[in-house]
């Protein structure tokens, strides 16, 4: 239950073991930061929410520098599910308790923007990811059904009718198991390839005159004064306006943000190729599944049809010791038939959780933004959050102000405590899983 503290970049900064780096398409390698530079613009964090703020800030003819203590893609951006699923991963319920019926409002109406900013970029872009459409929220029990019909409502209720029900046997067009009473699909959900659209954002960046540096971890930042400053091991940059995209690793290296949200990591596994017919069999439709459990499974097949298979958490983002183990008995109650397949690749990626699930933006002092905690739903949230970023910068605050305006949400017990609370808390939720109600 211990925090892990070691530096995200230890080692090479290298991709990690993952079939996504397996699989990845030819990327070179940017420079190293050295030396004294100025930039009108420096992003810290080649993930999606850096990729996003910087390409959509490159377009407005911004001058850009973005700045990766690893390579593109290397945390969450280039490990992940692949699921572009609409929405922040906080429900439009709890954003409307929470924050009331205008905020809600605000919120869903920006849902569905970030699947259409990566569609709208892979086309603009040619960036070669594996595009297929179609995610299913999946329910083990009649009480996940009546969730995940009440979630249904509440979307319509604010005029947003892409998700349809499905009872027991449409569920098994897209997903051949008994395991589910039936489930739910968003026809404008989809996935991809994660690090390939990730590298195919930093060729777009590029081709939009932006600088990029690799292998060059943030070490300390200032944020007071006109000009924020940067510096590295071996660089400094000085800039107009700063924008921090290092989420869940970001660690403590600008301790004003390491208290907002806490790494979690998860943990997914690639099967050996299952062979085009056997892949079909298994999730005809080709979309994307993920439950609606509290500590979720989630799945798709990927383009040469290996069966890629996520879940599990560990609060505080340590890596488990074996993560076959982890996720093994959860993917033969999805498929059973698969109890002999070979796992060519486990890994793990943290994300970081905000205690709201809310995502944060907002600014530290004048010149310095911020966006992270998308609490483990975050393709689309990031990829929008980066355009709002985006227009702030530009002059337009009008929907950065609303994001930036919530308070967020400390958690109890602060750093040292909120591991052990959380692990307590999802006990407990998954306790609820287990028995049904
Ligand atoms: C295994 C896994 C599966 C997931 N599956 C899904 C899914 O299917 N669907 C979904 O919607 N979401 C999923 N998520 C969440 C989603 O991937 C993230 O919310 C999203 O990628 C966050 O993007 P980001 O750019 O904010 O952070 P990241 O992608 O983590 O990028 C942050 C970048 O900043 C860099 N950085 C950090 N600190 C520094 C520093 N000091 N100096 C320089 N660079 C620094 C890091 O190296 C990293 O590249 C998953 C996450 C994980 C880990």
């Amino acid at each position: 239950m211990t925090e892990t503290a070691s530096h995200p970049y230890a080692g090479t900064g290298a991709h990690t073991g993952s079939y996504y780096a397996a699989s990845a398409n030819p990327a070179p390698l940017r420079p190293v930061l050295r030396g004294t530079h100025e930039a009108d613009i420096c992003v810290v964090g080649a993930g999606y929410s850096g990729l996003s703020t910087a390409l959509h800030l490159a377009e407005k003819g911004y001058s850009v520098t973005l700045i990766e203590g690893a390579r593109i893609g290397w945390g969450a951006s280039g490990r992940n599910g692949g699921q572009i699923v609409n929405g922040l991963n906080a429900s439009l319920q709890t954003i409307e308790a929470r924050y009331g019926h205008d905020t809600a409002t605000f919120v869903a109406g920006l849902v569905n923007e970030g699947g259409e900013i990566i569609r709208e970029r892979i086309a603009r872009y040619n960036i070669q990811c594996d595009l297929r459409e179609g995610n299913v929220f999946a329910a083990l029990t009649n009480r996940h059904m009546a969730e995940l019909r009440e979630r249904k409502a509440l979307w319509e209720s604010y005029g947003l009718r892409n998700q349809k029900m499905l009872d027991k046997a449409q569920m098994r067009d897209h997903v051949r198991s008994d395991l589910y009473e039936g489930g739910m699909i968003d026809t404008t959900g989809g996935h991809m390839h994660p690090l390939n659209l990730a590298l195919g954002e930093a060729d777009a960046l590029e081709a939009n005159g932006a600088t990029i540096f690799e292998m060059s971890p943030v070490t300390s930042v200032e944020t007071e004064g006109a000009h924020p400053i940067v510096r590295t091991k071996d660089g400094v940059i000085r800039c107009k306006t700063l924008v921090l995209c290092g989420n869940a690793y970001l660690g403590d290296v600008v301790p004003d943000l390491e208290k907002r949200v806490m790494p979690v990591s998860t943990q997914m596994m690639a099967t050996e190729p299952l062979g085009a017919e056997r892949a079909q069999a298994l999730m005809p439709s080709g979309a994307c599944i993920e439950d609606v459990r509290y500590i979720l499974d989630y799945y798709r097949m990927s383009a040469d049809n290996r069966l890629l298979f996520g879940g599990g958490t560990v609060y505080g983002g340590a890596d488990p010791k074996d993560i076959k183990a982890k996720l093994w008995k959860n993917l033969q109650k999805v498929f059973p038939e698969l109890k002999d397949t070979r796992i060519d690749y486990a890994w793990s990626g943290n994300f970081a959780l905000s205690f709201s699930r809310v995502p944060q933006m907002g600014r530290l002092g004048a010149n310095t933004y911020f966006a992270h905690g998308y609490s483990g739903h975050g393709v689309t949230g990031s990829h929008t959050f980066g355009r709002i970023l985006s227009e702030a910068i530009d002059g337009d605050l009008s929907r950065f102000d609303v994001f930036a305006n919530l308070p967020w949400i400390p958690f109890p017990g602060g750093r040292q405590l909120r591991v052990p609370y959380s692990v307590l808390g999802s006990w407990y939720y998954a306790l609820r899983d287990r028995l049904g109600v």
